[in-house]
């Protein structure tokens, strides 16, 4: 039996049974194409391509996820930095605490969004991936001394990425479980702004990378001997205001 669709001919390997005319055959699942013009054969695969790919592979409450990825140049596998964070920071125990009008009076709507909202930034399209500069990066939303031009290094991600934190007791750590992958966000424990996240694959001694958005950081220049004393200076502030 053969019976005309969409131009070509389509027919079953069992024929004793008859297809609809609207091609809905008795048994669909041993329809097969045969003999039909190829375009035929093109246009039902270009169909079945297309609601294959145009389903979403994350569940719904979950945004989707931005194109680019932070592997380091050669990496294959590696945790997503380019992917906002969505995890809940206790203001319980944060030494600086602002309405959100005070925050938005001090950030532009970038670094708000960023440092206040778990946002990210664009690779390669932030003010300080590529900062080889001598000096200080601070939090953006309470000045603290979070991480040296020192630790900075070229982890080819498009990201300020540094081994280490200036001072470990500035930066606070939470699991993040978006997107269906586990990362550790990372935050000033100072004001509770979004940093950025932590991997385990950054250089030695350390072994870690800290992919930091630009948006959370506000450079200071000044001579990599002098770093130390602007911390000491900062703590001694901060504990004189405790
Ligand atoms: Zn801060």
């Amino acid at each position: 039996m053969e019976i005309t669709f969409f131009g070509g001919r389509v027919g079953r390997k069992d024929s004793g049974r008859r297809l609809t005319a609207r091609g809905r055959p008795d048994t669909f699942p041993h329809m097969h194409l045969r003999s039909a013009h190829p375009w035929v054969s093109f246009g039902l695969l270009y169909i079945l391509s297309n609601t294959v790919l145009m389903s979403d592979p994350l569940p719904h409450n979950e945004p989707s996820a931005p194109a680019e990825d932070c592997a380091p140049t050669g990496e294959t596998e590696t945790p997503a930095c380019a992917l906002p964070s969505h995890v809940q920071i206790a203001e319980d125990g944060l030494r600086v605490t602002r309405t959100e009008a005070e925050w938005r009076a001090r950030l532009t709507p970038e670094q708000f969004h960023v440092a206040r909202e778990h946002g990210t930034e664009p690779a390669f399209r932030n003010a300080y991936w590529n900062n080889k500069e001598p000096g200080l990066f601070r939090c953006v939303g309470c000045d603290a001394p979070l991480f040296s031009s020192e630790d900075k290094y070229d982890s080819g991600t498009g990201w300020p990425s540094f081994s280490r934190p200036l001072d470990e007791r500035l930066v606070g750590k939470q699991t993040d479980r978006s997107y269906g992958r586990v990362r550790t966000e990372v935050h000033c424990a100072v004001c509770g702004s979004h940093q950025g996240h932590v991997f385990p694959d950054g250089p030695r001694p350390s072994g870690l990378r800290y992919c930091i958005n630009s948006a959370s950081l506000r450079f200071e220049a000044m001579d990599a001997s002098a770093i130390p004393a602007a911390l000491a200076e900062w703590t001694a502030t901060l504990d004189a205001n405790r």
